[in-house]
């Protein structure tokens, strides 16, 4: 067993710990005030704890779930993005991506991913295994740190870097309690997006459990045939339960859903698929949000003229779909759907 790792507690656990050491419960705001608002990163930083305290902290616990490996700024755009380290070795990335005066983290759920989605390259290698909640919050911190670097704060976390999210369902819900705790690191729900590629069981799941998070689904085709081609999740869940799952799911929650469409050239571009799926949304409270495709995967899928998108938005906007093109925060630095693990995993052979 290896040792607890500090970030996967909630604030109330911490203090059970601490009881069970005997300590006072106050210490654990203590810690918690130390790890998630000065985001320190030693023990021997947390001044105010007794000298024993943070000797046994530092025995049984760990404060950092993962060590920066790799770190990627692009000066055009402020996107950073870092390549995390476990500590059992496995490579996991995560991205703070800038809007104006505030910062989007986004982080990876899973090492790798077993979902086999033709155009993504976080899937190449398969699913090593799934994160642990405190993995996932650990990257948080650290896009963080970067974030107030910069001048700024994390404001919102999207769960759309490696991995699928309810393929890993229990520590993702642990994760996302956690970053939401005012004592923590005080995310919002609603400023949670979690991604998802169509598992039906998670999302109805998720519906039920009464949380304003942001769900994006992503679609890809507005058909099963194609669909199924792409993402080979579509023939074990259709869009004949694909959809009324994410209908469940704005119902339950209040919340409209995001369908994220990579538009790759001559596969899902034509203005006609584009008035299919404005059909196939007709009467849903959704939104669409447009991504040309970036080239991850080698071989022949290729992103489509800006022209073209520009015409399959209007197609969609005709048709009372709301619709937005994703703004490209990353492709100058690899910084997009699992590409700078992929690349390092193809140079080095192996992550460490
Ligand atoms: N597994 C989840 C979340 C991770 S991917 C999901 O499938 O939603 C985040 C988004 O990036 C998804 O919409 C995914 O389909 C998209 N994506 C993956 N590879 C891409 C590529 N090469 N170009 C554009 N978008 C891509």
């Amino acid at each position: 067993m290896g040792k607890i790792k500090l970030k996967g507690l909630s604030c109330t656990e911490l203090a059970e710990l601490l009881l069970s050491w005997g300590e006072a419960r106050y210490r654990a705001d203590q810690i918690y005030t130390w790890a998630f608002r000065h985001l320190v990163r030693s023990y021997a930083e947390m001044t105010n704890l007794p000298a024993g305290l943070r000797a046994r902290l530092e025995e049984e616990t760990v404060l950092e779930a993962a060590a920066i490996v790799r770190r990627e700024f692009s000066p055009a755009t402020g996107t950073v993005k870092l390549l995390f380290s476990l500590l059992d070795g496995q490579a996991v990335e995560g991205v703070l991506m800038r809007y104006r005066s505030w910062f989007s983290a986004c982080i990876s759920s899973q090492a790798g991913c077993r979902m086999g989605c033709r155009f993504c390259a976080s899937t190449l290698g398969g699913l090593a295994r799934n994160l642990e909640a405190a993995e996932m919050v650990e990257q948080v911190v650290a896009l963080e740190r970067e974030a107030r670097r910069a001048g700024g704060r994390v404001r919102s976390v999207v769960l759309m870097g490696t991995g699928e999210p309810l393929d890993n369902y229990d520590n993702v819900l642990r994760f996302i309690h956690l970053i939401a705790q005012p004592q923590g690191l005080g995310i919002g729900y609603r400023r949670i997006a979690l991604s998802t590629c169509g598992l039906v069981p998670g999302i109805r799941r998720l519906a039920r459990e009464g949380l304003p998070l942001t769900l994006s689904v992503s679609l890809h085709a507005p058909n099963d045939e194609l669909r199924g081609r792409l993402m080979p999740i579509n023939r074990r869940y259709p869009l004949s339960e694909l959809l009324p799952a994410c209908r469940e799911y704005s119902e339950e929650t209040g919340r409209r859903v995001t369908f994220e469409y990579a538009l790759i050239a001559g596969v899902n571009d034509s203005l006609k698929q584009a008035r299919e799926l404005a059909k196939l949304l007709q009467g849903l409270t959704a939104h669409v949000n447009l991504i040309p495709l970036n080239p991850a995967v080698e071989g022949k899928l290729k992103r489509p003229e800006p022209g073209r998108v520009a015409a399959f938005a209007a197609v969609l906007r005709a048709r009372g779909i709301p619709t937005t093109v994703r703004r490209e925060l990353g492709t100058d630095i690899s910084a997009a759907c699992g590409q700078l693990r992929h690349q390092v995993l193809r140079e080095e052979g192996t992550l460490w």
